[in-house]
This record gives structure tokens, sequence and C-alpha cells, in this order.
């Protein structure tokens, strides 16, 4: 019988967010693939684990995931961890499920940390529609032209950022966005120096002036606010029915079809069309 799969996320900066059910798979897997197998090692370690590791990163995954699903295939046990975090999340791993799941392996997905959703919950932003943007390009080329494309988009916006490429990218996405447009940078989240900095994306440009940006980010961005259309007014409702009249139809059917085009009562577009 075929084993299985285990996504295994990993404290993103206190330990004490690894779960007991996490802690429980590491123990009952045969073994462990690794995005680097030092720092897991560590982790290990630090909960009194001995285990096989095998190394599963960007550079190997090709050729490493043949011989994990080879593994798992012939009845072994798999945990796939990351660095911190959420395996498949901006993190090796996305590919192996595809793998598995092609192979008709069992994929099962543990929650736990994922800095994207600790970032989202604790930003203050509108957390009801949101999308999750990653790393954007160092290029600069590429980088504007993924803001570019989310000029208008209107759910929150949450991207990983490296602290060296921040400023850059702050002045990226002023210029896509505008410099009002308000963000959440959440840093060094669940540590020591752990902060959320609720400004605009001008406020956090003149922030970094002043000191360097240090830590890891996530960048909780805010939507495109909503633009209300107007509500049709009754000026409206009497030159669309003139104008369905003057093409050909009766009172009775342009005022019906104006008041569904318009989204407005029929009684009041047969006022509006009965005004002078
Ligand atoms: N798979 C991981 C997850 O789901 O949390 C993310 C891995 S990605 C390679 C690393 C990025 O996540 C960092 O560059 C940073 O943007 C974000 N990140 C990870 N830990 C963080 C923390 N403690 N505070 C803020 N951002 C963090």
């Amino acid at each position: 019988m075929a084993g299985m799969l285990y996504l295994v996320p990993t404290p993103i900066g206190n330990l004490g967010d690894i779960s007991i059910r996490c802690r429980q798979t590491l123990e009952q897997a045969d073994f462990i693939a690794a995005e680097d197998t030092r720092v897991t090692l560590k982790l290990l370690n630090h909960l009194g684990i001995k285990k096989s590791l095998v190394s599963y990163f960007e550079h190997n995954k090709a050729q490493k995931g043949d011989q994990i699903v080879g593994r798992i295939l012939a009845g072994e046990t798999c945990a796939l961890v990351s660095d911190a975090g959420s395996p498949a999340i901006s993190d090796p791993g996305e590919e192996l499920v595809q793998q598995c799941a092609a192979a008709g392996i069992t994929v099962c997905a543990i929650p736990g940390p994922c800095a994207v959703i600790t970032a989202l919950s604790i930003s203050g932003q509108a957390t009801g529609r949101f999308c999750f943007e990653g790393f954007l390009s160092t290029a600069k080329k590429n980088r504007r032209a993924h803001l570019e494309s989310l000029k208008n988009e209107q759910r929150t916006m949450i991207f990983y950022e490296a602290p060296h490429k921040l400023c850059a990218t702050l002045e990226s996405m002023a210029e896509a966005f505008g410099p009002d447009r308000p963000i959440s940078l959440c840093r060094e989240l669940t540590k020591l120096h752990e902060e959320v900095i609720r400004t605009t994306l001008a406020g956090a440009m003149e922030l970094y002036t002043q000191q360097p940006p240090k830590g890891e980010y996530v960048l909780v961005v805010a939507g495109a606010p909503v633009i209300e259309e107007p509500a049709a007014t009754t000026v409206d409702a009497k030159d669309r029915v003139r104008e369905l009249m003057e093409q050909g139809l009766s009172r009775k059917d342009a005022v019906k079809q104006t008041a569904q085009e318009l989204n407005m009562p029929k009684n009041a577009v047969y006022e509006a069309a009965l005004q002078d």
C-alpha cells in the first residue's frame, strides 16, 4: 500500500507555535523532506526527534521529487517541511503536491504557521476578500508590470518582501497605486521585535529614509477604493424612454426596458417620462 505525503508547517519565529499534531507527524513519518536540512535539524533537535532527512529545494526538486514519490509509492510516509511556515506557499512543495496527486498519493496538509495569514489577521486592513501576490520580481520592469496589473484590484493585496528590496518596492507601489494608499508593514511576526506599521505608501517611504528596513516583512496593501456608480436620475430615465420610443418601441415597452437598464422602479421611470 502507498504511503502518504504530509505538509508540515513549522514556526515562523516562535518555536512554541509547533503544534502537537505537527510534532507527532514528524515523529511518525518514515522520513522528512526538508528545504534546508541544517535548519530542520535544529528544529528536530529542539523537539528531541531523530529522523532520516532528505533535502528538497528549488534547485533539486525535479530529481528529488521523483525519488520522494517513488519512496511513498513503495509504502513510506513523508513529512515535507520548509525553513519556516507552510510548505508550498512561496516555498518548495507546490510541484511535489502536484506529482503526488498525479500518482494517486494522498496528501494531507496540517494547518499551522503561515506568514501571509498571520499578517493579514493583524494588519487592520479589510480581510473579507484578499489576494496573495507572493514575492515581486527584483527586475524593476517586471515589478512595475506586476503592480500595474493590480492598479484596480479592490481586494486587499498581500506581498512577501525582503528588507533590502523594501524601499524599491514601496517606490514602485506608490507609482502604481498612488502615495496615499494605506499599507500595513508586518515585520518579525511572532518574534521578540514583532511590529505592525499601519501607514500609507508615502508614510512608509518617509519612515525608511530615516531608518533602514530590518527583518522579515509581509506587506498588506489596501485594495483600490470602490467607486460607486452614481444612481440613475429621472433625467436619464426620461431621455432613455424618449430614445427608445424614437426607435419604435411603445411607451409601455420603453418604460419597461429603461427600468431594467437603469435598475429603477417602473412607476418612477413612467413618471419621469411624463415630465416636461
Ligand atoms: N512558506 C512560508 C509561509 O507560509 O509563511 C513563507 C516562506 S517565504 C520563502 C519567506 C517570506 O515570508 C519572508 O521573506 C517574509 O516575507 C515572510 N515571512 C516569513 N516569516 C516571517 C515573519 N516572522 N515575519 C514577517 N514575515 C515573515
